[in-house]
């Protein structure tokens, strides 16, 4: 299909394509099994110039553009998803600084993510508040320069190995989410570490951690935007960045077509490849068309974005809604398709359906989507 991409997106495409059909597809097994952070393949992705395209030319970079960023997630999404959530965090943090930092910030972070020496993670959740985000309670407290941080964050992605985590704590508990700041806080600060790494259904090669803050001193120039400014600086962030856990979604069902298509020719049942029967075949059909459907949505809301429109909520809410359905529904059919062979870890096609679950969940559940559409819907027909 033609997408009428442009010759740098063509070319961001096919280098992604090319380096998750060479190195990734081949270790997405082992890295699914030792569930490790794979630094090796990041230092490779590094020299490969992957980071480049979070950064725009000013910083080292190649661009700011989201659909320059999304194509390569749905490529490395094809590979293993474990790495594309890795990748889609980084950004986060990353276009946080870009639209929201200093020229300080830019300059001293910038250049050293587009080359890939800082990977950042981006902490909002915690243990009693996730779809309700405004009701965090992680605290920074005033005290000099300085801000003293205390609390915890919950399944953070990246957590243990970024070099540099947004953090979105409570500077003003009076005033609600009004009062939520944004800060950049720098791995080795003294009072912030690591806890508890977790133990996942899916995307293993990522690593998701508790983060602990315990009397961390953050300096007042590491404040993103300004106090106060917090809460809309990670929705802002999550209405561009959950289009990227759309594309992830594509990637991770179109694997799961490729395989599904793969052995539909190969394997036979009464004397003929199970793709003649037409029960197959609907399946097939359906599969691809919901994946074309979900791939134009993500590809127009990450065109929105990057044409300056303001009003890109709705439309990201529906591309990452439309997507990740398509995924678990698509990967679901691609056990179906492989019979008892695709309940097997044998086959790639059970770790898509264990990866495609969890983007429903993050950057904002499915319910949480609906209820945001829902409600432009209504105010739109007001
Ligand atoms: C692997 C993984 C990686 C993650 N990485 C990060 C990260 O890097 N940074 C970060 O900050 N967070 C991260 N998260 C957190 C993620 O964004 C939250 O898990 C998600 O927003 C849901 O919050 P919760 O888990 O607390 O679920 P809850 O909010 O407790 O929701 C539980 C159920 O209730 C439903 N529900 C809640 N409120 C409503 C409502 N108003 N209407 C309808 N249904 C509702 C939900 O849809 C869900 O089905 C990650 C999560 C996972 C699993």
């Amino acid at each position: 299909m033609n997408y009428f991409l442009s010759e740098q997106e063509e070319m961001v495409k096919n280098l992604f394509s090319e380096y998750v059909d060479k190195r990734i597809i081949p270790l997405r097994k082992e890295l699914d099994e030792k569930h490790e952070f794979p630094r090796e393949i990041f230092q490779e992705m590094a020299r490969q110039d992957f980071f480049r395209i979070m950064v725009p030319e000013a910083y080292g970079g190649l661009s700011d553009s989201i659909m320059l960023l999304n194509l390569g997630l749905e490529e490395l999404s094809r590979g293993d998803a474990g790495i594309s959530v890795a990748f889609a965090v980084d950004a986060i943090a990353t276009k946080g600084v870009l639209l929201y930092g200093n020229d300080a910030q830019k300059q001293k972070y910038l250049p050293g993510i587009a080359d890939g020496n800082i990977l950042t993670a981006f902490a909002i959740t915690e243990p009693g508040a996730g779809s309700d985000a405004a009701s965090i309670k992680t605290k920074a407290v005033k005290k000099g320069n300085k801000y003293v941080l205390d609390g915890v964050k919950q399944f953070i992605t990246n957590g243990e190995f970024a070099d540099l985590v947004m953090v979105i704590a409570v500077t003003d508990p009076s005033k609600r989410y009004k009062g939520h700041t944004a800060f950049l806080v720098e791995k080795g600060t003294p009072g912030f570490s690591p806890g508890k790494r977790e133990d996942k259904m899916g995307i293993r090669s990522s690593v998701t951690n508790e983060l602990l803050f315990d009397g961390c001193e953050v300096p007042e120039e590491n404040i993103v935007g300004s106090p106060g400014q917090g809460f809309y600086i990670a929705l802002g962030l999550l209405d561009r960045s959950r289009i990227g856990i759309g594309a992830q979604a594509v990637g991770i069902a179109q694997a799961a077509l490729d395989e599904s298509l793969k052995y539909s020719h190969i394997r036979e049942q009464f004397g003929k490849p199970i793709n003649s029967f037409q029960a197959v075949q609907i399946m097939l059909a359906d599969m691809a068309t919901q994946i074309e459907a979900s791939r134009l949505l993500v590809y127009h809301a990450s065109r929105l974005v990057d044409s300056g429109d303001k009003d890109i909520t709705k439309t990201s809410a529906m591309a990452k809604l439309m997507a990740t359905d398509t995924a678990m529904k698509v990967t679901t059919d691609a056990v179906q398709i492989f019979g008892g062979y695709g309940y097997m870890k044998e086959y790639p096609v059970e770790k898509m359906m264990r990866d495609a679950k969890v983007t429903q969940i993050y950057e904002g559940t499915n319910q949480i989507q609906r209820n945001v559409i829902a409600a432009r819907l209504i105010k739109e027909t007001k």
